[in-house]
């Protein structure tokens, strides 16, 4: 068992923080709720860590309703990436997660409400958050500050009373494998592209970006259409 599966396992969190810190790059209040959320979905669903061939096989997804700090502290606890297709990114904007088992549909959502954690910041946690990180225009020292009040709100989060979640046992509407592609070389730019990504022009194949067209990315405020990046 990888070391990170076994943290997971005897519910370690503030060591599974540590992991997430790694990932993440910070300790922040919403990567240590997404490890909360994802431990109680566990309990609840009676699933682990994906493991080898569940990673393989997709068999466990989690479906994740918002692209924030929550969403790293998820990938860490359940190891269900957006490289490994078993993270599901819904752009809805909710501090939600549902973990399924892709045998039967069976899933749970874990939803937390932000008005419900304040009692758990520290005195003046959101005032520097409010400066250095909304405003951006924190000095050095708040920033630091902020730092150490994060970890302290972090920590904890980890520890929530499972109360204060909203919990629920419900059937998710089946999702598709990830499925393979053949790739088609772009008759401009050379490049291999996924067939499904590919259009003609003139029955020739061009990539989206040659072809200038619109394509989806995931940006910082969820999902949107651009062009010519
Ligand atoms: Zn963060
Ligand atoms: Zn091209």
């Amino acid at each position: 068992m990888s070391i990170l599966n076994k943290l997971v396992s005897e519910r370690k969190a503030e060591d599974i923080l540590e992991y997430a810190r790694e990932f993440h790059g910070h300790v922040c209040p919403y990567l240590a709720l997404g490890i909360r959320a994802s431990l109680i979905a566990m309990d609840e669903l009676g699933v682990g860590r994906l493991d080898y061939s569940e990673s393989v096989d997709e068999s466990i997804l989690a479906i994740v309703e918002v692209k924030s700090c929550f969403t790293d502290g998820v990938q860490v606890t359940t190891g269900c990436t957006l490289g490994n297709n078993s993270l599901i990114y819904l752009d809805i904007g909710k501090n939600a997660l549902t973990l399924v088992k892709r045998s039967t549909w069976e899933g749970v959502r874990v939803y937390i409400d932000a008005e419900r954690l304040e009692k758990y910041y520290p005195p003046g946690a959101k005032e520097f958050f409010n400066k250095v990180i909304r405003e951006r225009k924190g000095t050095a020292e708040e920033r630091k500050q902020l730092k150490e009040l994060w970890e302290k709100a972090a920590k904890n989060m980890l520890h929530i009373p499972r109360e204060e979640f909203k919990i629920e046992h419900v059937n998710v509407p089946p999702i598709e494998q990830a499925p393979i592609f053949d790739s088609i070389r772009c008759s401009k730019c050379g490049e291999l592209t996924m067939s499904r990504r590919v259009v003609y022009v003139d029955g020739r194949p061009f990539c989206l970006r040659c072809a200038e067209k619109e394509y989806y990315a995931v940006v910082g405020r969820g999902i949107v259409r651009i062009k010519g990046r």
